[in-house]
């Protein structure tokens, strides 16, 4: 199969070629890629059947040393750093076309990973990544620095410059795609990057890596270590000579980084963190099946395992009935299936550990006296694969612990509420802030609620939708700052007053 084919590959297809993929599975520090100083590796299992793809090289703080080393030797050397902005731009031109001429491998890569459907990571994850790359190369020789209102006998400009040694730890559930919203404007601001993938899924960032190197990035600019997170991704946040750490993750694991960055040398930590995002349908919303649509995909898509996932349904009492019975009739389309498929909508979860935990939270969810609608079991759609039906409660209280923990899985919570004022109440009635949706006609209290509402992002009369023009990022304990949009460049660079006396 080529790396673009001209017609839509088949299961067959992708399954033919999973059998004579390159794996990448070493360190990737300078443009080449090595073992472990320690010579250790971890087995990369792919949820969709349980088999192991590859052993991968796991770094620890030796490798993380000399991967800053060499970013930091990069950033110095200036090569990247200090080429003009133009220059830069094409560099990463290329480097996105890099990206989806290879988009079959990619995404082939992405979905033994993570068992994620392979239509997805073929329209959605690898494109993205593309765009996201591209989206920012664009941007970066159309951003002017200031120059400060000050008396006549004084020039003082503002200048934008790049952060340095930047270390990125990110998750498993969209892997190239988290990844690329941070190394995408941090290459394009003349950083140096040292990513550390998530030991379930480090396929896809090891292979871009060098497709980056060989569109033009200078070796050292882009490297990579796989490995643990209490082993790689501490020592990254524990390294002298990171400047920065941009995480996205767990809201556990992101306070661990700012305890990180107290312990060591005060880095920058961004965090883009969890989130139970609330869903809101009031009865006048204009079009029930749409809403039904957006509840079902907005729990379902990516088998739950979306940080903005909608995981908490408000629904008005007058509608709650029939809204939770055509929500049933859409669970019960919705069967998991083999992630090679084409036809697959509903893939497997990450790993069986995860598995196993939506079944615990499910069991909770049970005994807490929530009513079980639809779904409720792991099924078998592949031997030896890790799969979750969707599962649907109703009469949940917003203070179970369905409600208030993050299942990150296909596990919707549905909450009756009678008016505006207890809708509000319960949406932010949560430690998390990413997004939150609601569907109504009433285009007063859509401003009211997107007001209201303390999160991140409000979307009205739709759900999960966006692009790059946007910020991506939320409040509370999701953490702060935003990837996506010009904004992204906010943590990628850092603000130098340079004042001139003219005389
Ligand atoms: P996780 O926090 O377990 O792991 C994320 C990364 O942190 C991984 O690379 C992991 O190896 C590393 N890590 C784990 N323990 C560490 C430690 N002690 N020190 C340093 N690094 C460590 O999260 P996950 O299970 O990979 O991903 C799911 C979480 O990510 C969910 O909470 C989800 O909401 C969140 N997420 C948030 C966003 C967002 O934009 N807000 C986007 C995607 C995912």
């Amino acid at each position: 199969m080529s790396d673009k084919t001209q017609t839509a590959p088949t299961r067959d297809d992708w399954q033919a070629h999973s059998l004579d993929l390159d794996i990448r599975s070493g360190i990737y520090i300078d443009g080449a890629f090595g073992s472990a100083a320690s010579g250790e590796t971890f087995a990369c299992v792919s949820p969709i059947d349980g088999r192991t793809l590859a052993h991968i090289a796991a770094g620890d703080d030796a490798d993380v040393d000399r991967a800053v080393r060499s970013a930091r030797a990069a950033f110095e050397g200036g090569a990247w750093s200090l080429l003009a902005p133009a220059k830069r731009k094409r560099v990463l031109l290329k480097f996105a076309e890099l990206i989806r001429r290879h988009q079959d491998e990619l995404a082939l890569l992405e979905t033994l990973d993570v068992g994620k459907p392979i239509r997805f990571s073929r329209t959605v994850d690898i494109p993205l990544a593309a765009d996201c790359v591209a989206w920012n190369a664009e941007l970066i020789d159309k951003m002017y620095d200031e120059v400060a209102p000050t008396d006549p006998s004084v020039q003082a400009t503002i200048r934008r410059e790049p952060v340095g040694v930047v270390g990125m730890v990110v998750p498993w559930n969209f892997p190239l795609l988290m990844a690329a919203w941070k190394f995408g404007p941090a290459l394009a601001a003349g950083n140096s990057v040292v990513l550390k993938p998530a030991e379930q899924s480090p396929l896809t960032a090891l292979r871009v890596a060098e497709l980056a190197v060989e569109a033009g990035v200078p070796a050292g600019v882009f490297n990579v270590v796989p490995g643990f997170g209490h082993t790689a991704g501490k020592a990254l946040g524990l390294h002298a000579d990171v400047d920065m750490v941009a995480f996205t993750g767990s809201t556990e694991v992101g306070k661990y980084f700012l305890t990180y960055a107290g312990q060591s040398n005060m880095k920058q930590v961004w965090l883009e963190c969890g989130g139970k995002s609330p869903h809101i349908v009031f009865a006048d919303a204009y079009d029930l099946d749409a809403a039904v649509k957006a509840a079902g995909m907005g729990i379902f898509f990516n088998s739950g395992q979306v940080c903005n996932a909608g995981s908490r349904l408000l629904v008005q009492r007058s509608i709650h009935d029939e809204f939770v019975e055509k929500l049933k009739a859409f669970a019960a389309r919705m069967v998991p299936g083999d992630p090679l498929d084409p036809k697959t909508v509903l893939g497997s979860v990450v790993s069986q550990e995860h598995l196993e935990a939506i079944c615990g939270h499910v069991e909770t969810a049970r005994r807490s006296g929530a009513v079980l609608e639809a779904g409720g079991s792991a099924v078998a759609a592949v031997p030896g694969g890790s799969y979750m039906q969707p599962t649907v409660f109703s009469g949940v209280d917003n203070r179970m612990p369905l409600a208030q923990e993050e299942v990150f899985g296909p596990v919707l919570a549905v909450i009756p509420f009678d008016d505006e004022a207890e809708a509000v109440r319960i949406a932010n009635d949560s430690m998390y802030g990413l997004a939150a949706g609601l569907w109504t006609s009433d285009l007063s209290r859509s401003h009211r609620l997107a007001r209201q509402i303390r999160s991140g992002i409000v979307w009205v009369n739709t759900y999960d939708a966006g692009d790059m023009t946007v910020p991506f990022g939320g409040v509370k304990q999701t953490g702060f700052g935003r990837d996506r949009s010009p904004h992204a460049f906010d943590k990628y660079t850092q603000l130098k007053t340079v004042w001139i006396h003219v005389g």
